[in-house]
C-alpha cells in the first residue's frame, strides 16, 4: 500500500545498515557468521527491506520470534535459513517445515510433539537446541542440578526422527550492563554453555552451529563469537552500547508542525490540564501521539528537534497529536519537518526518560506510520503497514 505521507513518517537508513553490519563482522572476526535478529518487524524498523538488505550484503541467517514473520519473509522472497526463536505450537509444524523455518527446540516434550508432527507430515524439521543458562525463560537448564537430566534429554532428542538438529544456542541475561557481578554471571551462563556442548560431545552429539552472543554480547565479549553470533538493537545503530562500536541509527521518526498557536499565560494545555503557560506562548501541534508510538509516559519530558532547535512537549501526548513550545524558536513555520528521534535526539535518551528501553520505542512506532527507505542515498520504497 501506498503511503499518502506528510503527516508522520519514518525515515529508514539502509546504508546505515551497511554501516553497521561491517562494523559488527568485523568485530566478531570472520569465521562467525552473521545472524541478523529482525523479529517484530526488524524491532519497528520494517523486516523486509532489513532482510533483503542483510541477505545482499552477506549475512548468513536471520531469526524472528513469530512463525509468521518468517512466513512474510517468504512471502517477499527472502531466502535466507530463518530461526524461529520463539514458542511455535506443535501443529504448526508443517507450516515451519514448509517455509524452511529453523525451529528452537526448547524441552524434550517440545522436541517429542514437533517430530510427530513433522514424520506425520513426511517432512524433517530443522532445529537449533535451546539451553537455558541462567535467563530462566525458553530451554533445557544448565546449572548443576538439571545438567545431566540436560545432557540425557538433549541425547534422545537428537535421536528423534523427523528433526535435523542443526545447532545449539543459549541467550544472555545481562550482557549489555558493565558491573562486576554482571560479568560474572555472563561468563557463569557462558561456562554452562561450553559444559553443556563438551558433555554432548563426549556423548557422540556434535553441532554444526553453536552460537550465544546477543548485541551485548558481541560489544563487550567478542571472544564468544563460536560460529554465529545474534545482534539484535546495535543492527540498528540504538542502544546504549551502539556507540562503543560507531555504529549509526537507521531509523529518524519524522512529522510536521501541523498548526501553531498563541496563548495567553495561563491557559492549561491538553488533557488532564498538567501544563500551563507561564509566559505569553507560541505552541506547536503536531500531529503524532501515542497510536503513533510516541510512548505517553514522555509527555512534559521530551523535546523534538525542529529546525529551529530543540521544542519540549508540553503537556499530555494524546492518541493522534502533541503540543510542543515554539516560543523561544520564533522562526519554526506550520509545515516544518520535527524530528521525534533522530541524529539530534536519541531515541535512547527517550527510553531513559520514559523509563524503558530504546527497544520498546522503536517497536512501537505504529504500522499508521509509513515507513520510507533510503539506499545508495536514494530513497527506494514507501510502505504502509495499514490493511489493503
Ligand atoms: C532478541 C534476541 C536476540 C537479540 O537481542 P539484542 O539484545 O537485540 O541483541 C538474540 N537472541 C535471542 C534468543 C533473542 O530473543
Amino acid at each position: 500500500m501506498e503511503s499518502t505521507l506528510r503527516r508522520t513518517w519514518a525515515e529508514i537508513d539502509l546504508d546505515a545498515l551497511e554501516h553497521n553490519y561491517r562494523a559488527l563482522r568485523k568485530q566478531m572476526g570472520p569465521k562467525s557468521r552473521f545472524l541478523g535478529v529482525v523479529k517484530a518487524d526488524s524491532y519497528g524498523h520494517g523486516a523486509i527491506h532489513v532482510s533483503r538488505t542483510l541477505a545482499e550484503l552477506g549475512a548468513e541467517y536471520l531469526a524472528i520470534s513469530n512463525i509468521d514473520e518468517a512466513r512474510e519473509l517468504r512471502l517477499h522472497g527472502v531466502t535466507l535459513p530463518i530461526l524461529q526463536l520463539g514458542l511455535t505450537p506443535a501443529d504448526q509444524t508443517a507450516n515451519v517445515i514448509a517455509n524452511h523455518v529453523t525451529q528452537a527446540v526448547w524441552s524434550e516434550r517440545a522436541a517429542e510433539a514437533f517430530s510427530a508432527q513433522a514424520v506425520k507430515a513426511g517432512g524433517r524439521m530443522k532445529a537449533h537446541i535451546k539451553l537455558d543458562t541462567g535467563m530462566s525463560r525458553l530451554g533445557f537448564q544448565c546449572d548443576g542440578e538439571h545438567f545431566q537430566a540436560s545432557v540425557d534429554a538433549i541425547c534422545r532428542v537428537c535421536a528423534l526422527p523427523g528433526l535435523d538438529v542443526e545447532g545449539i544456542f543459549t541467550h544472555f541475561a545481562v550482557s549489555d550492563e558493565a558491573a562486576e557481578d554482571c560479568k560474572e554471571y555472563t561468563l557463569l551462563q557462558h561456562s554452562r554453555f561450553e559444559a553443556m556442548i563438551a558433555a554432548l560431545a563426549d556423548r557422540g552429539v556434535h553441532f554444526r552451529i553453536c552460537h550465544c552472543a546477543n548485541s551485548g554480547a558481541t560489544v563487550s565479549y567478542p571472544q564468544f563469537a563460536h560460529d554465529m553470533f545474534r545482534p539484535g538493537i546495535i543492527t540498528y545503530g540504538i542502544g546504549d552500547q551502539a556507540d562503543a562500536l560507531g555504529l549509526k541509527p537507521l531509523m529518524t521518526l519524522k512529522t510536521t508542525v501541523g498548526v501553531i498557536k498563541d496563548f495567553t499565560p495561563g491557559t492549561t494545555i491538553s488533557y488532564g490540564r498538567t501544563f500551563r503557560a507561564g509566559r505569553p506562548s507560541r505552541v506547536g501541534v503536531l500531529p503524532i501521539g501515542y497510536a503513533d508510538g510516541l510512548h505517553r509516559a514522555l509527555s512534559n519530558k521530551w523535546r523534538v528537534w525542529t529546525p529551529g532547535g530543540f521544542a519540549p512537549i508540553t503537556g499530555r501526548i494524546c492518541m493522534d497529536m502533541c503540543m510542543v513550545d515554539l516560543t523561544d524558536l520564533p522562526d519554526v513555520q506550520e509545515g516544518d519537518e520535527v524530528d521525534v528521534y533522530g541524529p539530534h535526539n536519541s531515541v535512547n535518551d527517550a527510553a531513559r526518560l520514559a523509563g524503558t528501553i530504546s527497544y520498546e520505542l522503536t517497536c512501537a512506532v505504529s504500522k499508521r506510520v509509513p515507513r520510507i527507505y533510503f539506499r545508495h542515498g536514494r530513497e527506494i520504497d514507501r510502505e504502509l503497514l495499514l490493511r489493503d
